[in-house]
């Protein structure tokens, strides 16, 4: 088949045309890139073994099979058992089973929830349609690092509360939570621990049989997998109802055809993670911390936002005083950088995240917040154009920006 349209290049504005100038991607906290490996295991999945999982005949066993190998490499990372692995649609569909599940569930024995501050929306937004539903949810906050204290946790238990919901590690800040103190708070008192592992799992070591963790969500595009799939831990014993009605997938836990392509995907991420997960983290946290570095020295008035040790191996995220954040991202976008920002312009406003907000950082200076996050594939060379050019970008944008805050007196959390 002829290809007549292809995308446009990244960082393309306004119909511009010509060659796809030499890209840097600095924002795998949001997507990483399908890795070849995988696509290639895919693909078969596409090409030959298109059965329908649930079918007895042939064609259906070998779909069947490859989500059976996905389901053990997934278990294998976690340390858990395969029969623990619920494939979903999305680490946001994860989050909401946990949730709603283990809400309905559990209605006759409470109707308390306990979540943290800092919590990415699939956990916040599904907190909110619980509220709708009649149930309590609090909200324990963090610190000025983005951590939040096991000591909260346990005094907001009550003989109501069902379910404890905490995630691994944020997905702005890079802040990695205690989620073993955590875990056996909730297991000394009864209480199911749920934990969003999205940003870590693939990246950090997670072994869930040494750990109090009933649930965990994951998503495949956070390492190196595609889009579109995700898995729910849910260990041996945890009850929960299901969130999707229909066929009988899953062991009954999660209906509708699987996407076993995506599931196979996934399985090899996975597989892939687990063999390179050392490698891979002692190559991003030396970038990590050249980017960290380098951005306090060489541009004024910055300050590093998440803990300063107890971070995810990718993540450097800043507040620049004086500069809007997504102005910052834009200029980069231009000079060939792909970053991100914790503060979206809406209606002309930028408003910081409830992320940034919630470390007590005043609102103008969230407003420039700017979240780089290395990959595997990432060099030191690509760290150092990134360093020759921000510093620049930064003092343009301030230069043209009528206030600009101090931050000298803040102090850096680095
Ligand atoms: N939880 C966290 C911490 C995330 O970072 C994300 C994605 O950014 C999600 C949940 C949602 O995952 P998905 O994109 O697979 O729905």
């Amino acid at each position: 088949m002829e290809v007549t349209a292809q995308p446009g290049c990244p960082g393309e504005r306004d119909g511009a045309q010509g060659d796809c100038m030499e890209r840097v991607y600095f924002d795998h906290a949001a997507t990483t890139p399908v890795r070849p490996e995988v696509i290639q295991a895919m693909l078969p999945y596409y090409s030959h073994s298109w059965g329908n999982p649930s079918s007895l005949h042939g064609e259906g066993v070998a779909a069947l099979e490859g989500i059976e190998r996905a389901r053990q490499h997934v278990a294998d990372l976690l340390g858990a058992d395969s029969g623990e692995i619920v494939f979903t649609g999305s680490g946001t569909e994860a989050d909401n089973q946990a949730l709603i599940g283990a809400a309905h569930a559990l209605r006759e024995k409470g109707d308390h929830v306990i979540t943290s501050a800092v919590e990415h929306h699939a956990i916040h937004h599904t907190a909110a349609h619980l509220e709708t539903l009649g149930l309590r949810v609090t909200y324990v906050p963090v610190d000025d690092t983005g951590l939040v204290d096991p000591d909260a946790v346990r005094e907001a238990l009550t003989d109501r509360t069902i379910l404890v919901s905490i995630m691994h590690a944020n997905n702005e800040i890079g802040t990695i939570q205690p989620i073993a103190e955590i875990g056996a708070i909730c297991r000394q008192r009864g209480v199911l621990f749920h934990s969003d592992a999205v940003q870590t799992v693939g990246h950090v070591p997670i072994d869930v049989g040494h750990t109090d963790i009933d649930l965990l969500s994951l998503s495949a595009h956070k390492l190196y997998g595609p889009k579109g799939v995700g898995a729910l831990l849910v260990r041996k014993g945890v009850a929960l109802t299901s969130y999707l009605h229909g066929g009988g997938q899953e062991q009954g836990r999660r209906a509708s055809t699987e996407n076993v392509a995506g599931i196979v995907g996934l399985g090899e991420a996975a597989r892939l993670a687990r063999e390179e997960m050392a490698q891979e983290a002692a190559h991003t946290t030396a970038l990590r911390d050249g980017v960290i570095g380098g951005i306090l020295d060489r541009v004024p008035d910055v300050i590093l936002t998440g803990h300063p040790a107890r971070r995810l191996p990718n993540n450097a995220s800043f507040c620049v005083a004086g500069v809007e954040g997504e102005a910052l991202l834009l200029d980069l976008d231009q000079e060939g950088f792909a970053v991100s920002s914790g503060s979206a312009c809406t209606s002309g406003v930028s408003e910081p995240s409830h992320v940034l907000l919630s470390l007590g950082l005043p609102p103008d200076i969230a407003r420039g917040s700017i979240r780089i996050t290395v990959g595997r594939g990432n060099t030191v060379e690509e760290v150092d154009q990134l360093l020759q050019v921000l510093p620049g970008v930064a003092q343009r944008l301030r230069d043209m920006s009528p206030h600009r805050p101090a931050v000298a007196e803040r102090g850096h959390h680095a």
